[in-house]
């Protein structure tokens, strides 16, 4: 699986590869991702810095005001300004990965629906997989496995 989780920009010039599976997978419809993304929302693979190797180019973070004030980086490609993943709190440690950015995007589907309290209104959840009108407890909703990766990160 882990083959498939190879993704980049679009000019080609950030290669990157997932080398396992992401924790947890957020599919965000808040108003952030919504104007972020030009979209209706964000697909977010939730992974350690450490399993996601640049296998060329880098990456140049921006700083981008958010509603919630906590610090948001959009990392992307500084020749064709794709973003490719973005580091929330200012600490480099978890990767919200774009999941459009990887050249299978089916390969990861969502965990959870989030702030569904800004979702478009054509948009139908499917059965299935939890939705917030806001944010979550990860505690609850996690798989002990994705836990004990974050706690191995974050102490
Ligand atoms: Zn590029
Ligand atoms: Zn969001």
């Amino acid at each position: 699986m882990a083959d498939d989780l190879q993704g980049g920009c679009a000019c080609g010039a950030v290669r990157y590869r997932l080398t396992s599976a992401p924790m947890f997978v957020h599919c965000c419809h808040c108003r952030d991702c919504q104007r972020q993304t030009g979209s209706a929302f964000v697909l977010n693979a939730l992974i350690e810095a450490d399993r996601v190797e640049l296998l060329s180019g880098d990456v140049e973070g921006t700083a981008v005001p958010t509603d919630s004030g906590r610090p948001h980086a959009i990392h992307r490609c500084p020749s064709c300004r794709i973003a490719v993943w973005s580091v929330y709190g200012g600490v480099d440690k978890l990767r919200f990965v774009r999941i459009g950015t990887l050249d299978h995007p089916a390969a990861l589907a969502p965990d959870v629906h989030i702030y569904t309290r800004s979702k478009l209104p054509w948009i139908a959840l499917p059965d299935g997989v939890p939705a917030f009108e806001a944010y979550y407890d990860s505690k609850k909703l996690w798989p002990a496995a994705s836990l004990e990766r974050r706690r191995a990160i974050f102490g």
